[in-house]
């Protein structure tokens, strides 16, 4: 399964989990700690039902929010145009 969270160095000043270009952790002086955030980070996800889902529009994998979050932000902003469209 693909990672939302990556770890990043912090130009020398230890390291911290990123998703996407987001810092979501404090900084760590170890690359270990930096990895047992990115854990703690995946599992807080998963029990909140945050994972890769297909998209029920156009069947690629994307990162959801949770279970009601079925659509892939691309096909999530077409379906607000079409919404906005029709107001
Ligand atoms: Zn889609």
């Amino acid at each position: 399964m693909t990672s939302r969270y990556e770890i990043r160095s912090l130009n020398g000043r230890g390291f911290a989990v990123f998703r996407g270009r987001k810092c979501v952790s404090t900084p760590s002086y170890s690359m270990e700690m930096a990895q047992q955030k990115l854990s703690v980070l995946e599992a807080q996800d998963k029990r909140a039902g945050r994972k890769i889902r297909p998209c029920i529009t156009c069947g690629e994998t994307f990162p959801s929010e949770g279970p009601a979050n079925r659509m892939c932000d691309k096909c999530r902003a077409n379906a607000n145009e079409i919404f906005n469209g029709a107001v």
